[in-house]
């Protein structure tokens, strides 16, 4: 629709970012463009409104800006899934696998109560191995995951159909190349 043209116009990139042959996807020029911004928020809500929602999960850093302001709009809380060594209580780990090689991310073990209806949320999913470790995370400590959500999907990376094949359904804006 125009209205995704409009959202997609307004994601800048940058080619040979953070290396050569890769177009990075820069939501910074979103978030700064306060219609672009109101608009993918609104879009990215809509589908959980009325759904008593109870946390809004966001991976760090980009997730964060987009998970907090969801979890305004539908008056939840909002969980912080953080690079290990961050969270200053308790936490649960869980290594994921990046483009070359593995990290690990954390959270905290009280962040939600088993069987708290739970959305996930980032700006970009790739080939899904950043989502997929903080669905394993938010799973183990007993959350409910009605739904994971992004502005931008690479569909060609496969990351859609990873968190499908948990069993997560995925919601997206913009697809690009
Ligand atoms: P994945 O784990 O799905 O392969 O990669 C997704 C993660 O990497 C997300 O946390 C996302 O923020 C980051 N990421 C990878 N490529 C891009 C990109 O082109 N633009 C942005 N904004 N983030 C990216």
């Amino acid at each position: 629709s125009s209205r995704d043209d409009t959202l997609a116009a307004s994601i800048r990139a940058i080619r040979d970012y953070p290396k050569p042959g890769i177009i990075f996807r820069d939501i910074t020029t979103l978030l700064g463009d306060a219609k672009a911004f109101r608009q993918a928020v609104d879009d990215l809500v809509k589908p959980y409104a009325d759904m008593s929602i109870a946390q809004v999960a966001g991976i760090e850093a980009r997730g964060f800006i987009l998970g907090g302001a969801l979890a305004h709009q539908l008056s939840a809380g909002f969980v912080p899934i953080r690079k290990k060594g961050k969270l200053p209580h308790e936490t649960v780990r869980v290594a994921y696998s990046l483009e070359y090689g593995v990290d690990e991310m954390e959270m905290h073990v009280d962040a939600v109560k088993p069987g708290e209806k739970v959305i996930l949320t980032d700006d970009l999913i790739a080939t899904g191995g950043t989502a997929e470790g903080a669905v394993k995370l938010l799973r183990q400590m007993g959350a409910e995951i009605v739904s994971a959500c992004f502005v931008i999907d690479l569909p060609e990376l496969g990351g859609r159909k990873k968190l499908e094949a948990l069993g997560v359904e995925v919601r997206t804006l913009i697809e690009f190349e």
